[in-house]
């Protein structure tokens, strides 16, 4: 795996695939590598030829200075990870490399409602922050397709909006959220809770199971406060949301079951001082 630290190197490296019309597959990151990142890589290599993998840690995208200061760094163990996995480039810029004019730059798209529901309303100019990143390593790499975590599904929903507007010639293809044999989403932010708050944390993805199993049995908002009662009111969780929408539309609130075939349901918590999310999509 060769490992690339500037953009005109990076360009320089990728002319001869791109002029021999190979597929070039990207999985952008921010580090702290676990098996959910790893899987993106293996889907990325089953269907490119070239797999690229970006870890940076954006600060645009950090609406909490204090959540970017201390986001878990390790670049050599990840680039261990990496050297076992089929990624055949690593792209780790630093910050000046990416915003050479400056951290006060954007790229705006009309995000109009996903900026205002979820993610977008609790982390004021998150996307924001995402769009411009990704779309500067875009530009970059021009890769065929881009493979995004569904455990961030908001955020799919914003790049491939990204795309479209920005008219771009990639596929963006969601893969399924990784999990610990006990439930618990993988996230480079577990790495900051202790013993007990991953014991804790695991009341997300019970919320969630639990929700899945009433489809049909109580109403959604029964269900959600059910859920809420059973597992969310813990004095060490703070929570944000949780929603059960449409599976293909997030902007609100499904009233019951018969609105739909799919769902999905999408939770923010804090536990202790970490912010963790996660959804699941499931079927009447
Ligand atoms: P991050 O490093 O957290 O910005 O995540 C980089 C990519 O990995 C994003 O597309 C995430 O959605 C994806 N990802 C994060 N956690 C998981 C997981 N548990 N399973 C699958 N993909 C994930």
């Amino acid at each position: 795996m060769k490992v690339i630290h500037t953009k005109t190197e990076l360009i320089e490296f990728l002319l001869p695939y791109r002029n021999s019309s190979k597929t070039i597959g990207f999985v952008p990151t921010m580090g702290a590598l676990h098996a959910g990142h790893l899987s993106l890589v293996e889907k990325s290599a089953s269907s490119c030829d070239i797999t690229i993998m970006s870890i940076f840690v954006n600060p645009t995208q950090f609406n909490d200075v204090k959540d970017f200061e201390k986001y878990p760094q390790n670049l050599s163990s990840d680039i261990e990870k990496l050297k076992k996995s089929p990624c055949d480039i690593l792209f780790a810029p630093n910050s000046t490399e990416i915003y050479d004019k400056g951290l006060n730059e954007r790229t705006y798209i009309d995000l109009s409602l996903l900026n205002n529901i979820l993610e977008g309303k609790k982390r004021p100019g998150h996307y924001d922050g995402v769009v411009t990143v990704v779309y500067k390593l875009f530009s970059i790499i021009h890769p065929d397709k881009v493979f995004l975590g569904m455990k961030d599904y908001q955020q799919v929903l914003v790049i491939k909006e990204l795309i479209i507007q920005k008219k771009l010639p990639i596929e963006a293809i969601g893969c399924p959220t990784f999990r610990e044999p006990n439930g618990l989403a993988m996230s480079s932010r577990n790495t900051r809770l202790s013993e007990d708050e991953k014991e804790i944390a695991l009341n997300l993805s019970k919320a969630l199971h639990f929700i899945v199993s009433q489809v049909g049995r109580s109403t959604p908002k029964m269900a959600t406060t059910d859920a809420i009662n059973l597992f969310l009111k813990h004095p060490h969780i703070k929570l944000e949301y949780l929603q059960i929408s449409p599976k293909n539309d997030i902007s609100h609130e499904i009233e019951d079951w018969n609105e739909t075939e799919n769902y999905v349901v999408l939770i923010a918590a804090f536990v202790g001082n970490i912010r963790l999310i996660d959804n699941m999509v499931f079927s009447k």
